[in-house]
């Protein structure tokens, strides 16, 4: 039985007790395609950020908060034969966790906070010494989406991307028009809805598991 390991939803970088920073992110993408998975016979473990929808069926869920969290929960998941990387990390986190709640300052008009770079999950996993089989990233791109995408293929060291033009507002819809990008070719594909879209990158995905 093929294993894999998919995240979903957003991160949540805490600043204090009662404020976060976060990500734009639904996570039906990220739930669709642990979904797909699932309904092919695949033994999927699914790493999230809270999201508003259901877990699917046959689905082992494992809620985490921060990229940290995400990172751990995904290696501690290891081995896996499929890593797809849907979830919408936080790029920065606030170099100090203040304990208290940070007092409003009469005084003040600016708060500074100074971030420091989150894990890649996605370029640790690709890189790991467990590395899955087929890894799978996305880049969510507002300008040059093939160019920037090829150049994450790359500089992740992932086996394939799924680019898509988020400028025309997609986050929540249930449709979307992506990019299948690997290092050999480049699939404009039409605009379909999300849960189309997994089962076709999952077909997809698979195929490189069948014995010829
Ligand atoms: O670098 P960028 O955020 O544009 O890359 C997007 C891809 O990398 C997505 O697959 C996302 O899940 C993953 N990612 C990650 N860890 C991060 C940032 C992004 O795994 N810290």
């Amino acid at each position: 039985m093929l294993k894999a390991i998919v995240t979903s939803g957003a991160t949540k970088e805490k600043i204090d007790p009662v404020r976060y920073i976060t990500n734009n992110s639904s996570g039906k993408q990220g739930h669709a395609i642990a979904y797909a998975l699932a309904k092919q016979g695949v033994k999927v473990t699914l790493v999230s950020g809270s999201v508003n929808i259901p877990t699917p069926d046959n689905v082992r869920l494992k809620n985490i908060e921060s990229a940290d969290d995400m990172l751990k929960a995904v290696e501690d998941s290891l081995p896996a034969d499929i890593f797809i990387s849907t979830a919408a990390v936080c790029d920065w986190k606030p170099e100090i966790l203040h304990t208290q709640k940070m007092k409003k300052n009469s005084n003040d008009d600016y708060l500074d906070i100074r971030f420091v770079k989150t894990p890649d999950i996605l370029k640790t996993i690709s890189n790991h010494d467990l590395r899955p089989t087929i890894v799978v990233g996305f880049a969510a791109e507002t300008e040059n989406l093939i160019e920037n995408a090829k150049i994450k293929l790359e500089k992740k060291g992932c086996d394939y991307i799924v680019a898509n033009n988020v400028s025309n507002g997609v986050f929540g819809e249930d449709s979307n028009q992506i990019s299948l990008i690997s290092k050999s070719c480049v699939n404009n594909w039409d605009k379909m809805s999300k849960i189309d879209i997994a089962t076709k990158l999952v077909d997809i995905i698979l195929s490189n598991f069948q014995q010829s």
